[in-house]
């Protein structure tokens, strides 16, 4: 595991006021051990951890799916290119494909546009004993929505539901749409690729210089990077009203992403360590009906 201290460097506290600038990118300003040591052997450690949170993750959701009352849910956000397919991809690799499932959100369709804005995301929760990892979420609504308000309209909304408190009272819903999950035995784990601008145009670059990563490259990508100050403010106002003690945020580093991975891994063990899972143990009747099974499969 990773130490306690560098875990809390990067969880948004509740009610704080937020900066990105405050939170390091690299790994070199990420943390003192970290900037001791050479870049090779920083990955080597990295890796190390990144291994061991992988097999705890497998046993984590074995538990989870035996334990059968709490789930757990990833919410992935950040700027192109920061690394969250990747991050899904090594973080889970390890992970038994029944106990878990990746939902990845794009621009809602007419018929998610005619319900309200949380219905979408509502169907697609975890059920008990499973870990649901969002590739985008409900936080595109107060994201790339405040960035662009004119994509409400085409959402026919009523005019007049659109006043002056209308992102607050988004906040408000998400906060308690998070409020009830935790209500209801859904553990929430919100993550920030922190990517610097720098380090998008470098894989937007690369995207664009190798024939296999072609196909990642958007033109929409590269509009949206013109908003960058817009999505980062919009980031700092979405984090810091949505931190809470249930369900905060980490803002993760973006640049390396080795550091991602690993960050992501232990942070997601930690949280499903906090919740006490145990197997189901057997009440008296059912354990003697297990001994006469065992008796009958014995005198065959
Ligand atoms: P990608 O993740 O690269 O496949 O891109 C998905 C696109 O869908 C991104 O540009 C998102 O901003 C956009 N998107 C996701 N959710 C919403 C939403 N609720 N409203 C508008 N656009 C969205
Ligand atoms: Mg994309």
């Amino acid at each position: 595991m990773l130490r306690d201290k560098l875990i809390e460097r990067f969880t948004v506290v509740p009610g704080s006021k937020v900066r990105l600038k405050d939170f390091p990118t690299g790994f070199d300003e990420a943390d003192e051990d970290l900037r001791r040591l050479t870049k090779n052997k920083a990955k080597e450690v990295a890796a190390d951890v990144l291994e061991q949170n992988r097999a705890e993750l497998a046993t984590a959701q074995e538990m989870l799916y035996a334990d059968d009352r709490y789930s757990v849910l990833v919410v992935l956000q950040a700027m192109d290119a920061a690394g969250k397919d990747g991050t899904i991809k090594h973080v889970f690799s390890g992970v038994n494909p029944q106990g878990c499932q990746v939902f990845s959100f794009k621009k809602p369709s007419a018929e998610e546009l005619d319900h309200n804005f949380l219905w979408r995301y509502m169907k697609s929760l975890p059920e008990r004993g499973r870990i649901g990892i969002f590739n985008r979420s409900y936080y595109e609504d107060v994201l790339v929505v405040k960035v662009h308000p004119e994509l409400l309209d085409s959402g026919n909304l009523p005019d007049e539901r659109r006043g002056r408190k209308f992102w607050n009272d988004r906040y408000d819903d998400l906060n308690n749409f998070e409020k009830h999950l935790h209500r209801n035995g859904t553990t929430v784990i919100k993550f920030f690729l922190n990517v610097s601008k720098a380090q998008q145009r470098k894989r937007f670059l690369k995207r664009l210089d190798e024939d296999d990563k072609h196909w990642k490259f958007s033109a929409a990508d590269l509009a949206e990077r013109a908003h960058w100050d817009a999505y980062q403010q919009a980031y700092e106002d979405a984090i810091e009203a949505t931190s809470t003690e249930h369900s905060p945020w980490y803002v993760v580093p973006a640049d390396d992403k080795w550091v991602t991975r690993t960050m992501v891994a232990d942070i997601i063990v930690r949280r499903i360590h906090t919740l006490g899972l145990r197997y189901p143990t057997l009440p008296p009747d059912a354990l003697a009906k297990l001994e006469e099974a065992r008796a009958k499969l014995e005198a065959e």
